[in-house]
């Protein structure tokens, strides 16, 4: 069997020693004779997996207990919907700030329900930050303020939580939940898919505080309606079991190794390693402003474009997969979750110099 480092955007690499475990369990699952996928979601199995798994998740992001911890189904783009369908609240208007590709994706869609401003952007400069929080035009009447935390396309991450005032904060944390603490305590509302960070695909993961909900538009599908959810315990459908169980599997990784602080040391060395060296070389680029890079996508870019399909290979062959950008921004892209060891990062910069020594 042999394991490449895997640095695709998402789904995404998972821990080994959890792929591993899920493999010794998949038969039977703690002698109960069944696999995790086989069981009812309402037997007292599959309840101690889905309650391990939350109070894990709240464990290690310290989430407040006026907080419901959501496990349901539709991913981040269904969230694009979801979350201006419960968030509205009897409001008009929502403001979004635009830094990028998957900003411009929750704008739109939100756009189908409410009338949105778009407070604040970086496309002028081709979404290489985050636009300043003293230059946001914020309406203190606006039912929300959306940001994306992390943009995993092209690279651009949060490195502080913007004071909003009493307008509830709401945030898309699909590429950089569990990589580092939060204070969950500063926002309404946290979701976002788990097959970044977390575990498989069909896993959404939505936080929001209490007194926020009880507001959703009368046609909101009850599956997507976090009131109902959070009354029915995420069971008001069949929630996404074995995803679930892997979350917590990946959850009780991360608490073996430190919790999100270790994380957070774990990723800033990795992602310091690559950043360095494209700081240090002008074969390759980084086009975002230090401040604001990603530590979970790291975008880069050849000084010649011809010779993209040849690094591919090469990486390729090296055991490197993924590292193809996305076709939005082009070049390449490094994903660099959790579950990536600094081994991987390591060896993609000794073939980064390799190349540049060949074709430079
Ligand atoms: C991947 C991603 C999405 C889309 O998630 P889906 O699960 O495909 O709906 C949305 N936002 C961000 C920031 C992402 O990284």
């Amino acid at each position: 069997m042999t394991r490449v480092f895997n640095f695709s955007a998402g789904p995404a690499a998972l821990p080994e020693s959890v792929l591993r475990q899920a493999a010794d369990e998949m038969l039977d699952w703690h002698g109960s004779g069944m696999s995790v996928m086989e069981m009812s979601h309402r037997g007292k199995e599959f309840i101690s997996i889905h309650a391990e798994c939350e109070a894990l998740l709240r464990e290690l992001l310290a989430v407040p207990a006026n907080y419901k911890v959501l496990f349901m189904q539709g991913g981040a783009i269904g969230e694009n919907a979801i979350v201006p369908m419960n968030m509205l609240r009897g409001r008009a208007s929502a403001d979004y700030v635009n830094t990028g590709e998957w900003s411009k994706k929750s704008i739109k869609e939100a756009g189908k329900y409410a009338k949105i401003n778009v407070v604040a952007s970086s496309e002028a400069t081709k979404f290489d930050r985050v636009p300043p929080r003293d230059t946001w035009k914020l309406d203190p009447n606006a039912a929300y303020v959306h940001i994306c935390a992390n943009e995993t396309i092209g690279g651009v991450e949060y490195h502080f939580t913007p004071d909003v005032g009493d307008v509830p904060l709401i945030a898309d944390v699909s590429s950089n939940i569990m990589s580092r603490p939060l204070d969950v305590s500063k926002f309404g509302l946290l979701y976002g898919g788990a097959q970044k960070n977390i575990g498989p695909a069909g896993l959404t993961i939505v936080i929001v505080r209490e007194d926020l909900l009880g507001g959703a538009l009368p046609i909101t599908p009850s599956a997507f309606n976090y009131a109902e959810q959070a009354a029915n315990d995420s069971m008001l459908n069949t929630p996404p079991t074995y995803a679930i169980y892997i979350a917590g599997l990946v959850f009780r990784w991360i608490k073996e190794r430190g919790g999100l602080t270790a994380m957070e040391t774990h990723n800033r060395k990795k992602a310091a390693v690559l950043y360095d060296f494209l700081d240090a070389t002008s074969f390759y680029n980084s086009p975002i402003q230090r401040a604001d890079r990603s530590l979970m996508n790291v975008p880069f870019k050849l000084k010649d474009e011809a010779l993209d399909a040849a690094f591919l290979k090469g990486a390729e062959e090296r055991g490197m997969l993924q590292l193809k950008g996305h076709r939005a921004v082009g070049g390449m892209r490094a994903s660099i979750y959790n579950a990536m060891p600094i081994e991987g990062v390591q060896a993609l910069v000794a073939y980064m110099k390799e190349f540049e020594a060949r074709h430079g």
